[in-house]
């Protein structure tokens, strides 16, 4: 059933607009005497907050490895649809895969962070580079290559939200065997 919203009327000082002209004027005064924000970039840089989330790269292990598994779960978590991942097998004892190619659209890229939420292996992460230039669509295609060499210029940054987000979650426990429920009793309601 449709329902009838009655419009509001406007009093005759919001119709003049005076008095809405009168305070825009005195906030944009106020401003006049408060403390500049204007910084000269680029010759000033500005101090990001922790867990900023800026240009990607794809984490090192300590053996100086790439660290991501192929598990393709951040592209699947990435809502923009701009991360395209090709597996391939490998000889590391420690793992199975590892990625051939590892491609983000930084063009489409919406800086979300999702990507890094839902890596598992803390294997991509985001610095607080805010520099992101370039002059073709071609070179906003960020390779494998190029987001480890994120990871080697930005090694030593503190902060990045890999490393916010670790702090901030709880140690995840697999429950034992003995602590899984165990299946319905044959005659109990099954429901929970
Ligand atoms: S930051 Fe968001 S949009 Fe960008 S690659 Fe990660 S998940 Fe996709
Ligand atoms: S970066 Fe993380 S989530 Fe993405 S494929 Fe590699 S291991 Fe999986």
């Amino acid at each position: 059933m449709a329902i009838v919203v009655e419009a509001r009327k406007m009093t005759l000082a919001e119709r003049l607009y005076l008095p809405a002209v009168i305070k825009g004027m005195l906030l944009t005064l106020a401003h006049l005497f408060k403390k500049k924000v204007t910084m000269q970039y680029p010759e000033v840089q500005k101090i990001l907050p922790p867990g900023y989330r800026g240009a990607h790269r794809l984490n090192k292990d300590e053996q100086d490895r790439i660290k991501c598994v192929a598990c393709e779960m951040c592209a699947v978590a990435c809502p923009a649809d701009c991360i395209t991942i090709e597996g391939m097998e490998t000889e590391w004892s420690d793992r199975e895969k590892i990625p051939r190619t590892f491609q983000i659209d930084m063009l489409r890229c919406i800086f979300c962070g999702m990507c890094v939420e839902a890596c598992p292996e803390d294997a991509i992460d985001m610095t607080d580079n805010i520099e992101l230039v370039a002059t073709t669509r071609e070179e906003m295609i960020w390779d494998r290559e190029r987001l480890l060499k994120n990871f080697d210029e930005t090694r030593d940054q503190q902060g990045t939200l890999g490393q916010v987000l670790r702090k901030s979650r709880k140690p995840f426990t697999r429950p034992r065997g003995d602590q899984l429920p165990g299946p319905p009793s044959p005659g109990g309601s099954g429901g929970h």
